[in-house]
This record gives structure tokens, C-alpha cells and sequence, in this order.
């Protein structure tokens, strides 16, 4: 990022000969000159380089001198065809480019496309490497003579900025309706016309387009709703500035940083009890969080700026869809629930949505990885012998390309059931196959048979296929993210995964490195009546808790039960004779059977809704716990059911929601503390790691970190990668990679 103008840079000012170019690798560099300069060069280059720049590594080789002579060259690129190059993740405006934004004087004064070599569009222009302006979706777009000197000035911070462009010879925006026709000559004045006037309109954005409406009318985030077939799950909002952020949640120091950081997530925030600004209920129903951007690119900005309003601003598709992405597919795609476009002639080379962060004690916890982050590698604890394509989980499914010790995870990528997220998968398989330079000769998937992932591995020609269970996975996710390979105690607790019993696991306890995963210990397996019926109706789960916790006893007069009389029996039943109730030992169905008994949650809408329920009923006052039942034997067992029995018990005494959440939330932290403790005792470990998607859950993991550390022991949590089914790729990679490395 900005490199070769930094090595000019410093060469110029040293007068040194030579030059620096692109190569597939990265960069190349020759510099000749007095020994001390050439020394002065090299402390330099490793001291202070750009703030976007990712130095890996630098190596050094000495060469015969050829006389080169000041000035140092940028020279043209080299494509060998050898090694790895890196491609920049897209970057948000910088401030430079801001104030030149709202300068009436400037050349780019509020000019949608402006960038420089600290930012703009990267990864999603890029066809194919090395990176340069030919070879990103700007190649249509010639240079103008004030936009080439710009760009040939060493000493302008447009220096070889690739994504180059101005006014007078940059891309250039439309209105349109989805059939094509142009709606006005000014497009952003006739777009926020329309925004004003309630309607839903789509936009192209970094990654793909999006769909907004005025945050602040109840009509139009209706509308929006409805046209997009998304009931309940909540809505992002796109914000002008930290000051209006602020007006609408409460943002501590490290979110602020996370908000205007230059990848620009949706940050999730704690509303204000009395925001100053009215956001329509439909937002984000029910939820006492609300997910906010700063605008992710200078479009954003006018946009924002204009409207001056919270906007929301979602994802251009319907429900469970990958993003529009081409204007070719705006009849299609956006036909029916934009009534209006606003669109540019520079096309999108990867669709990719935004990514969305919290902080969870006071460190950046990833949900989704995306735009601003992807493709950036995650380095691993060692070589691998060979390339390894690793396809991830089904839901919220990455896919991850590895070679020597470069670990790619893709941009989150969707739920596979749906044919164009399958669609998306193979594209982003040969994308950044192609990108990096990986064919794969090892491919690991996940062991449950009916993922279409795994179908995928298994129809590869002429490689070897490995399977990696699902917990393993997640442990070696959180592993490599924190950049170790020691064996942990990994505590993996989400919705489901298949185990290698060929049962639903999800509260498990093993004790693993990258190679090697023996489970421990597990909550006290249960039966999901209806199967799949019960991850969507988490009433059944509650059903099936109390009924496993006591037999004997009739449950009917519970309050959950009368709400489900109809089907309760029944649904007991299919608990009691195991007859389609498929047995798991998930924690996430465990929050599920608390949501519904504590009466938040009986049916979900979208997926993890009553835990995110459950969490935010937490009543932070509350220190006390339930007792937790261990259940002897190898691997030992939690008793999740006597615990669901006593929360039941505390709704029937009338103790408030916010305890009982409270204590629930607790009583996990001892379940933590417990199996852990047991854990070290037997294997003599005593640093934990923390995954799978209930560690999503902030007050869970503050809490649980809290309660290991007190008891001396060391904690690892996600930094990059996040700990729900988008890590799954990068943990098949590490646990394949483990047995087929080099060093
Ligand atoms: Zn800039
Ligand atoms: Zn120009
Ligand atoms: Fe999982």
C-alpha cells in the first residue's frame, strides 16, 4: 500500500541509484550506492514505512554493481509468475482526502471518486495481479494530463496511486430506474429527493449495491423490509459523522477508533435510552443495539453529508441472496425493490459486504470479515509442504487458500442452501485461487456429510481430501489467530456441528493443538425434536431440556407450554421416543431452551436471535449463578437440563427476566470455570481458548475471561477471524496444514 512511492522516497532523498517495481511476490528492489548509504537505505525501509503498508518480510542479497546513478526509477512491473503478491483490502477516505473533499477550491472538491495511495477501492477493482492500473477495473478509465502529472510527481501523495482519477476523467455517476432510463441530469440531488419522498433506493457502494432509506420513517424502513424479505433481523445504519453516532449510542474509545478506522466496519452499539435522533422501530426491533458505518468511501460521504440524517443502508438483494454487484443485473436482482439507482460506469471486480465488528472487553471482536479486510492473510505458525484449500462450514461459510505460510481467508461469503451463495463460493474458490496463485493439492472440509462444502472437496480431481471436525476447526481458528500452536484447553460452544460421534455437538470441551483434538468433555446431549424444526422453534428445545431433567414431572402448566399447548405433547413426546430427535450437546440450542422457558424467544426469524435476545436481558447487577451439574465419566458431562429445570423454576417464582438472564449468563461462566478446572487437573494445561459462535456474546466472554483469569489461567479470544462459522475455513487449513507442513 503506497510502497514504491515510500522506497522512492527514501531513495531520492539518500541519492541512491536503482529502482523498485511490482512483482508477483511483492516488491523488488535494487539499490546501488556507498556501502554506509545503502545501509541507511535498508534501516529506513525498515523503520518507518507507510502506515497501510504490511511489511512480511524484507529480504537481502548482495548483486555485482552495474552503475546505476540518482534518480532512483520506479520501474515497470515484473511478472514472473512466482511466489505470492498481496492485494490491498479497500480503505476508507483518509484525512488528506477529506479535506480536499469539502475544500470548495480543490480540483476533487466533493468528487464521489476521489482517492490517493493511502486509500480507495482496492481488492474489489482488482482483476488479476500484480496490482497495477491495468489490471483493476479502472483500466477503462484514461488519465487526464493533471491527473498523469499527479501521478508521475514523486513528491504528490497520488504517486502511483493506481485508482487515480478526477472530475474530468473519472468514472461518472447516473440515476436510473431498474429498467435502465435515466431519472435526472443531477443524480445525487434526484437521489435524495427520493430519499426524502420515503422511497427505497440502491446504490452502488464499495463492494456491491446497497439499499437505503431514511433511517427516521417507519413507512419507508416498512417498505424496505417487505421488499427484501427480512422480518426482523436488523438493519445498519450509515451515519454522517462521530457526532451523530453519539447522539444515537453510547461509543467508548475503542469503538470510536474501531468506527473510523480505515476499514470502516459497522460497529454494533449500545443505543442511548434518549438518542437525538428518532430511528423508525423497524431498524432493529426489540434490539438495544443498533450496527453503525462512517461512510466507507467518499460516495458515502456526500451522500451522508447531503442527508445529513441516519440512513439505512443494507445489502442490495433479498434476504439470504449474495449482493447485486453489476449494473447488468439491476433489472433482475434490484427489479423489485429499488425504485431507483444510483450507479457509476467503474464495475465491481468482487462483490463483498461490510464487515461488522464489536468490542467485547475493550478489544475489536470480528462477526463478519469482509470489505476492509479480506483478502489479508493471516500468517501460519509454519510452512506448508503444500497448497491447501480449506471450504469451510455451511452457514456464514469462508473459504481459505494457503500456500507456504499465507493463509487467505475469503470475504464472508453466506449460507450455502441458497444456489447463488454456492455460486459465490466457486467464483471466490477461482478468484482468489487465481489472485494468489494457489492450486490447491490438499483440500479439508468439514465432516458433516451434507454440507454442499464438503460435497465440493469431495467432487475436487487429483487431490487429497481431508476432513476436519467442526470444534477442531473453530479451537484452530482461534489458535492461529492468536498467532501460537500450543496445546489448549478449547472451549468450542455454538449452534451446531457434526461430531465425530455422528451426533450434533456444540458445547464442547477438548483439549487440542493445530494437529491433534481429544474431546474432554460436553454439555449433556439432549434431543432436538423435529430436528431441524428446533433450531427454528426454540420452544422445542425448551420441551426437551425439561423433559430430559425429569421424566416423571408434567411440565404443562409452564408457562412456555401453555403458549405451545397445541403441539407440546407431541413434541414431548418425540423427546421421549427419540423418533425424528436427533441428539446434540449444543450450547446455542441450550440459550435457545432458556430464550423460550424465559418466554423472549419461542420461533426465531433469523439465525441466533434468541441467544442475542437472551444476552441483551441481561440485568448486569446480577452476580449470582445456578449450581452446575458434572456428570462423571470420560468424557464428563454438564448438565444443561437440570439447569434449564431451575430457570424454569425461577420464571414460575416470578423472579424478574434480567436475573434470570443474569444468572444464566453466570452459570455459563461456572460451566467455563468448571470444565476447565477439570481439564487442567487431567491434562496440566492451563491456557484456554475461546470459540464458536456463542463466544459472539459480550458479556459471556467478558465474564468468562474474568473467572479463568482469576484462576491463573491464560485466555485466548479472536482478533481477525471471527470466532462463529466464518473461522471454520482458516481452522481446516491449520488443522490439515498441521500433518503436511515443512518446518
Ligand atoms: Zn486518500
Ligand atoms: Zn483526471
Ligand atoms: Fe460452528
Amino acid at each position: 500500500m503506497g510502497f514504491r512511492p515510500f522506497v522512492h522516497r527514501i531513495a531520492s532523498e539518500l541519492d541512491v541509484g536503482g529502482f523498485v517495481c511490482n512483482d508477483s511476490g511483492g516488491v523488488a528492489i535494487e539499490v546501488e550506492g556507498p556501502s554506509s548509504t545503502v545501509a541507511a537505505f535498508l534501516d529506513r525501509l525498515a523503520a518507518d514505512p507507510p502506515a497501510l503498508a504490511d511489511v512480511r518480510h524484507i529480504a537481502v542479497r548482495d548483486i555485482p554493481p552495474e552503475g546505476a546513478r540518482a534518480p532512483f526509477r520506479i520501474a515497470e512491473t515484473i511478472a514472473d509468475g512466482g511466489h505470492r503478491a498481496l492485494v490491498s483490502p479497500d480503505v476508507g477516505p483518509c484525512e488528506e482526502c477529506l479535506l480536499e473533499f469539502d475544500d470548495p477550491g480543490a480540483r476533487r472538491h466533493r468528487f464521489p471518486f476521489t482517492n490517493c495511495t493511502n486509500c480507495g477501492p482496492r481488492f474489489t477493482i482488482v482483476r488479476s495481479v500484480p496490482y497495477d492500473r491495468q489490471s483493476t477495473t479502472m483500466a477503462e478509465f484514461e488519465m487526464c494530463e493533471r491527473c498523469h502529472r499527479e501521478y508521475s510527481d514523486t513528491g504528490d501523495r497520488r504517486f502511483h496511486a493506481q485508482p487515480l482519477c478526477c472530475p474530468d476523467c473519472g468514472p461518472r455517476l447516473s440515476l436510473v430506474n431498474t429498467a435502465g432510463e435515466t431519472l435526472a441530469s443531477d443524480p445525487v440531488a434526484g437521489l435524495v429527493r427520493m430519499i426524502d419522498a420515503g422511497l427505497v433506493v440502491a446504490v452502488k457502494g464499495v463492494g456491491g449495491f446497497q439499499l437505503a432509506v431514511d433511517a427516521r420513517s417507519d413507512d419507508a424502513v416498512a417498505r424496505l423490509r417487505d421488499r427484501k424479505r427480512r422480518d426482523e433481523k436488523p438493519l445498519a445504519l450509515l451515519v454522517p459523522d462521530l457526532r451523530m453516532v453519539e447522539g444515537l449510542c453510547q461509543v467508548d474509545a475503542a469503538e470510536q477508533s474501531l468506527l473510523t478506522s480505515p476499514e470502516r466496519p459497522i460497529v454494533l452499539l449500545r443505543r442511548r435510552p434518549h438518542p437525538e435522533h428518532r430511528i423508525a422501530d423497524a431498524v432493529a426491533p426489540g434490539n438495544g443495539w443498533l450496527g453503525i458505518m462512517l461512510p466507507p468511501s467518499p460516495l458515502h460521504v456526500l451522500l451522508a453529508e447531503l442527508l445529513d440524517r441516519p440512513l439505512v443502508l443494507t445489502s442490495g438483494n433479498r434476504s439470504d441472496e449474495p449482493m447485486a454487484h453489476r449494473d447488468r443485473d439491476i433489472a433482475e436482482r434490484l427489479g423489485d425493490i429499488a425504485d431507483a439507482v444510483l450507479t457509476h460506469d467503474r464495475s465491481i471486480e468482487v462483490p463483498i459486504d461490510d464487515s461488522v465488528t464489536r468490542v467485547v472487553a475493550g478489544r475489536p471482536l470480528p462477526v463478519r470479515r469482509a470489505r476492509g479486510h479480506a483478502p489479508r492473510p493471516v500468517t501460519l505458525p509454519w510452512k506448508l509442504r503444500r497448497p491447501i484449500l480449506g471450504c469451510g462450514a455451511h452457514l456464514k461459510n469462508t473459504v481459505c487458500l494457503a500456500r507456504s505460510s499465507d493463509a487467505f481467508v475469503s470475504h464472508h461469503l453466506g449460507d450455502l442452501s441458497s444456489p447463488s451463495v454456492l455460486a459465490a463460493f466457486r467464483r471466490a474458490i477461482d478468484h482468489y485461487s487465481e489472485l494468489f496463485q494457489i492450486v490447491p493439492e490438499l483440500v479439508a472440509h468439514d465432516l458433516h456429510p451434507d454440507y454442499l462444502s464438503t460435497a465440493y472437496a469431495s467432487q475436487m480431481a487429483g487431490v487429497d481430501v481431508v476432513g476436519v471436525q467442526h470444534h477442531h476447526a473453530h479451537i484452530a481458528s482461534c489458535l492461529v489467530d492468536n498467532q501460537t500452536e500450543e496445546p489448549v484447553i478449547g472451549l468450542a460452544f455454538d449452534g451446531l456441528g457434526f461430531g465425530e460421534d455422528g451426533t450434533a455437538w456444540g458445547g464442547e470441551v477438548l483439549v487440542a493443538d493445530l494437529g491433534h483434538s481429544e474431546r474432554v468433555g460436553h454439555l449433556r446431549p439432549v434431543s432436538m425434536p423435529g430436528g431441524d424444526r428446533a433450531t427454528q422453534e426454540p420452544w422445542r428445545m425448551a420441551a426437551s431440556h425439561l423433559y430430559a431433567a425429569d421424566h416423571e414431572r408434567d411440565w404443562g402448566d409452564l408457562s412456555v407450554a401453555r403458549r405451545n399447548a397445541d403441539h407440546w405433547g407431541p413434541v414431548t413426546d418425540l423427546a421421549r421416543t427419540g423418533v425424528s430427535a436427533p441428539q446434540t450437546s449444543s450450547m446455542g440450542r441450550l440459550f435457545d431452551a432458556v430464550s423460550a422457558v424465559l418466554g423472549l424467544r419461542d420461533v426465531i426469524s433469523y439465525e441466533g436471535q434468541a441467544a442475542i435476545e437472551l444476552e441483551q436481558s441481561v440485568d448486569p447487577a446480577i452476580r449470582e449463578s445456578y449450581p452446575v451439574g458434572v456428570i462423571d465419566g470420560d468424557p464428563f458431562q454438564i448438565d444443561g437440563c437440570k439447569l434449564v429445570a431451575s430457570v424454569a423454576a425461577g420464571v414460575d417464582a416470578g423472579h424478574p427476566m434480567g436475573q434470570i438472564a443474569g444468572r444464566f449468563h453466570n452459570w455459563v461462566a461456572d460451566v467455563a470455570v468448571t470444565c476447565c478446572t477439570l481439564a487442567r487437573e487431567l491434562h496440566g494445561i492451563d491456557v484456554v481458548a475461546l470459540s464458536g459462535g456463542v463466544f459472539q456474546n459480550a458479556i459471556l466472554v467478558e465474564r468468562v475471561v474474568a473467572k479463568l483469569e482469576g484462576r491463573g489461567m491464560r485466555v485466548l479470544t479472536h482478533q481477525t477471524i471471527p470466532p462463529n462459522d466464518g473461522g471454520i475455513s482458516l481452522g481446516q487449513v491449520a488443522v490439515a496444514g498441521a500433518s503436511d507442513r515443512l518446518s
